[in-house]
């Protein structure tokens, strides 16, 4: 999807400026399967399937370091290593390489290797928890009173709380487009209960964050629940709902070019059969013209055969060019976040408003808030007789405050199929 996609970067308060050009993680399956360079080549490329199993090892708390070559030396994490009956190995991609190198393991689409990491990211998924702490030197105070970006609106007052952890969610998902060759995304969305608001992180991004295991001793806020053991079933399965509800509405465009791909190679396919048969059938018309009428009753049969023939091919090609989406949560990963609560008070044209964010103590910047329109996630704001996003300016939307602007619920299109686990 090249269309509209949310920045990455939460709580780093960026929201303007030029889009990001970060590499995106799609690939067309095929791509797994790029043929090798010659072994003189010293480099092989990177291939989609190879960045999935680094990206599912590292997160599970394994460990892959790239050789030369394109091999990667890895450790496991302890339920790989039992169903691999190994603590590390040379990773080996290349579905052309003819001899394993020593203490080497196939990880090619289908190899057994391969075939269990896809089991486990298919199946039980993980669940982690961590924490960001907070970075040294960080003044909640100095952040508070540089306050929120507001356009056309001028701070008055600012009233900073006592920090605390806060929970962020990255889901990481798999998408499958479906119909002919599929085409398959790993995608990892933060989810920030505030909204809730979504917006996908580049892996290179979450390799940035210096996050240390399991969550801080003390309280660890999701909302204003302290979330000692989980986040509430009956919070947790909206959340994932207005999950779906985003991702279907911003990967949109894409899958309405898919679902078009599909449909003009089924017509192309249909065409091409009915032609096909009509064509038959003609010149089995023609020669049943031709023939005496003792041979009436066969001729009729072929005809029937072919008829028979051509439903069965105009079925399967229907079903093959079937456009679906199936979406597939494989992991969690919760993050208390370090923040301190703020509280500014703006003056606009129509009086004073209060707005209430927070300072990211662990990145030190402001925390972006959602757009009270769109529920982009936004480092500024403009007062347009409420706080909207550049993208929402001048739309004639009286906008409500983010504090009173409830949960947006799920809307849009929704893929054929989701499952979540
Ligand atoms: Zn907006």
């Amino acid at each position: 999807m090249t269309g509209p996609r949310p920045r990455a970067g939460a709580g780093r308060g960026k929201a303007s400026g030029p889009p990001k050009a970060a590499k995106r993680r799609r690939a067309p399956m095929a791509a797994a399967a790029v043929p090798a360079a010659s072994p003189a080549g010293p480099e092989r490329a990177e291939t989609a399937f190879g960045r999935f199993v680094v990206d599912f090892l590292e997160v599970r708390g394994g460990t892959c370091q790239k050789l030369a070559g394109g091999d990667w030396q890895a450790t496991f994490d302890p339920g790989l290593a039992r169903r691999l009956r190994r603590q590390s190995a040379r990773l080996v991609f290349d579905p052309d390489c003819a001899i394993l190198p020593r203490g080497g393991i196939f990880v090619a689409p289908g190899s057994r290797a391969g075939l269990i990491v896809l089991e486990l990211a298919r199946g039980a998924g993980h669940v982690t928890r961590e924490r960001l702490e907070a970075a040294a030197g960080v003044d909640a105070g100095a952040l508070a009173k540089a306050g929120f970006v507001v356009h056309d609106a001028r701070l008055r007052s600012w009233e900073v709380g006592e920090p605390r952890h806060v929970v962020q969610i990255l889901f990481h998902v798999t998408l499958t487009l479906k119909g002919g060759g599929a085409e398959q995304d790993l995608r990892t969305v933060l989810a920030e209960p505030r909204g809730p608001a979504f917006e996908f992180v580049e892996p290179e991004e979450r390799r940035g964050w210096r996050l240390r295991d399991g969550f801080p001793e003390g309280p660890v806020w999701w909302g204003d629940r302290d979330l000692a053991q989980m986040v509430p079933a009956r919070e947790a399965i909206p959340v994932w709902g207005s999950l779906i509800g985003w991702l279907s509405r911003v990967q949109e465009p894409r899958l309405e070019r898919w679902r078009r791909r599909c449909e003009e190679t089924r017509e192309r396919d249909l065409a091409r059969i009915n032609g096909y048969f009509e064509t038959r059938l003609q010149e089995e018309e023609n020669r049943r013209r031709r023939r005496s009428e003792m041979h009436e009753e066969e001729d009729h049969a072929t005809e029937a055969e072919i008829k028979l023939e051509w439903e069965r091919r105009v079925r399967s090609v229907r079903a093959r060019w079937d456009a679906r989406a199936e979406l597939r949560l494989w992991g969690v990963e919760e993050i208390a976040r370090p923040r301190a609560p703020v509280t500014w008070t703006y003056e606009t044209r129509a009086g004073l408003r209060t707005l209430s964010g927070e300072v990211d103590l662990a990145d030190g910047v402001v925390a972006r808030l959602p757009c009270p329109v769109c529920g982009r996630l936004v480092g500024e704001y403009w007062w347009e007789g409420g706080f909207v996003c550049r993208r929402c300016r001048g739309r004639g939307v009286q906008a409500t405050e983010p504090a009173e602007s409830p949960p947006r619920a799920p809307a849009g299109r929704i893929p054929a199929r989701k499952r979540p686990g």
